[in-house]
């Protein structure tokens, strides 16, 4: 029997890191999740480490801001999964992992780290647009940083969050979707890539014992879930028995729309500028130095879009 890693999580009680944590409970890690002393009476999170306390989660203490209580967490652990913010209208964290890597490099017992990525493939985005390439060029910092200290890591590059796509039929600005209209980025047919966000964890912990990840970037392509802005539409329509209104975008007129808004939305829109005007998340094949996470784990019965549309019926 193969021993199962001990795993810290770092930014536990996030959007993603607690399904993070979850996940690894339930595949039967032990598993350890950073409580931070600054989230101070942030009742909220309190309440959520709690609960992962109760469900067999071991809370460690640690800074950011304390090298010496990060080496000491992860003295205790095998393995790492980073899941700090990285959304910038809601916190963008990504270069602390800086901080992160100096402490794995000096704990010295880390088999495995897997930092905060969970999106895109930054290192396809040498050529992104600003502001949003900010995004991209701090993971690929990250990624250097932990590849010149030789630590053994794997990348997850997750794609489309159903949460904030799905739920919004990929439009910029809503999470719920419409049952009168819809605004189609340009046509509509640029192929996407859309994951459950528990499915998303649960291939994460699947890697983290896995020889074939290891230095390796995990893409996760469920393949009923490559779709097209319309597709996803066509999807809700046969759901609620009825045709939306559609009106389209331009190229043009969306970057137009970009120029006009604040920071935060600027890196938001370029990414969907990416995604749904380029189609850069599934115009590529994965190469040999690569690995799918489907493929890998065919075990796992992924979501698929239809069936995360019905929550909203
Ligand atoms: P969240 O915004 O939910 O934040 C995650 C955690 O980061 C927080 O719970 C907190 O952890 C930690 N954190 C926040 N601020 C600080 C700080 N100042 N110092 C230290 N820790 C801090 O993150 P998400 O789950 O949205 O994002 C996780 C990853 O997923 C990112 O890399 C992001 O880019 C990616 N992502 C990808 C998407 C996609 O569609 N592909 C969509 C959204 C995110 P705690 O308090 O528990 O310590």
């Amino acid at each position: 029997m193969v021993l199962k890693s001990k795993v810290l999580i770092i930014g536990g009680t996030g959007y993603l890191g607690k399904r993070l944590v979850k996940a690894s409970l339930e595949q039967g890690h032990e598993t350890y999740v950073l409580r931070r002393p600054e989230i101070g009476v942030d009742i909220e999170k309190i309440q959520l480490l709690l609960s992962f306390k109760k469900q067999g989660a071991r809370l460690v203490t640690g800074s950011f801001n304390d090298h010496r209580s990060l080496v000491e967490a992860l003295k205790q652990v095998d393995v790492v999964i980073c899941a700090v913010s990285g959304v910038h209208f809601r916190s963008h964290q990504i270069l602390l992992q800086l901080k992160l890597v100096d402490a794995i490099k000096e704990a010295g017992n880390i088999k495995r780290f897997l930092p905060s990525e969970f999106g895109t493939d930054p290192a396809r985005m040498a050529d992104a647009l600003e502001p949003g390439r900010v995004s991209f060029d701090d993971k690929m910092v990250v990624r250097k940083a932990i590849e010149d200290a030789g630590i053994p890591f794997t990348y997850v590059s997750a794609n489309c969050f159903a949460g904030y796509f799905v739920g919004g039929l990929c439009q910029p600005g809503h999470i719920l979707p419409s049952k009168e209209s819809v605004l189609l980025l340009e046509d509509g047919n640029k192929k996407s890539i859309f994951v459950d966000e528990d499915d998303i964890a649960a291939y994460t912990i699947r890697t983290i014992d896995d020889p074939r990840t290891c230095n390796k970037t995990v893409y996760i392509r469920p393949s009923e879930n490559i779709l097209s802005q319309r597709e996803v539409v066509e999807l809700w329509e046969k759901l609620i028995g009825k045709q939306l209104e559609k009106s389209s975008l331009s190229d043009q007129d969306f970057l137009n729309i970009v120029k006009g808004q604040g920071y935060a939305e600027q890196v938001g829109l370029t990414h969907y500028y990416h995604v749904f005007y380029e189609g850069c998340l599934a115009n590529f094949e994965i190469g040999d130095d690569a690995e799918e996470a489907c493929a890998l784990y065919p075990d796992i019965k992924y979501t698929k879009v239809e069936d995360y549309l019905k929550q909203y019926l």
